[in-house]
């Protein structure tokens, strides 16, 4: 997970914007794009244009990068999902205050990252997610996830249909916010529907996106930059995990 600190986007947008579609200079975005690949080591990095959908992407090649971008490729337009088993490839997905989730089997050396905000969240994006992966060779029961910072369901404040409307949809994600208002805590119901998926392995970055100043927050800043989760597979863990034997055999 990127934070705001360490990049060279400034105003609403300082310091480590990741986002090329909130207005920030497309210079400073792709500098900062850059340096994550150069700090992680990775062979690349993609991006997503998100649009709140379910529609995953899935890449079994690297994919072409822009010269001079220093490894990054350009923007994946309308999914909100991506699935790869490129060794050192970086996927990621970009929020302020949606649930980043980061998804991955280093058995089957396949890993995941989607974006669900409410709408995608609702509509399912992380079912698509896991059944792409599940396509790959990875299983529901060694799937690790993260949900990283997110709006929390004390700040999630929503009118009382919408709340019931995503309820109805993502059992789970309904809260009641400090102020006893209507509320959504997507982080919980994206949890219970992963349980009801067979996963079990699942962390949760506690940290609240409008609670946290170090991170950016669309409900509390409006114009704002959207920070990153990042995942990728690293061939050594893959090469580990066959190396240990499943929990059955010990
Ligand atoms: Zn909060």
């Amino acid at each position: 997970m990127t934070t705001r600190a360490g990049g060279r986007s400034s105003g609403p947008f300082a310091r480590f914007n990741l986002s090329l579609g909130v207005g920030d200079d497309p210079a400073d975005v792709a500098g900062n794009r850059a340096r994550v690949v150069r700090e992680l080591g990775l062979s690349g990095l993609v991006f997503l244009r998100q649009v709140h959908g379910r529609d995953v992407a899935v890449l079994r090649e690297p994919p072409r990068a822009r010269p001079g971008s220093g490894g990054v490729a350009p923007d994946i337009p309308d999914v909100d999902a991506v699935v790869t088993d490129v060794p050192l490839l970086g996927i990621a997905v970009l929020a302020a205050d949606c649930v980043p989730v980061l998804l991955g089997d280093a058995r089957a050396g396949v890993v995941g990252a989607a974006h669900a905000g409410r709408s995608g969240a609702a509509s399912g994006v992380l079912d698509a997610v896991v059944e792409q992966m599940t396509a790959l060779g990875a299983t529901t029961e060694r799937l690790e996830v993260l949900l990283g910072p997110a709006v929390c369901g004390s700040c999630y404040e929503v009118p009382a249909a919408m709340r019931d409307e995503v309820e109805a949809a993502l059992p789970g994600s309904a809260s009641t916010t400090r102020t006893g208002t209507a509320g959504l805590d997507l982080r919980a119901g994206l949890t219970r529907r992963l349980a009801d998926l067979g996963v079990t392995r699942v962390g949760t970055d506690p940290r609240c996106t409008i609670e946290d100043p170090d991170l950016y927050s669309h409900r509390r800043e409006g114009r704002c930059g959207r920070q990153a989760a990042i995942t990728w597979l690293d061939p050594r863990d893959a090469r580990d995990a066959r190396r240990t034997p499943p929990r059955a055999a010990r």
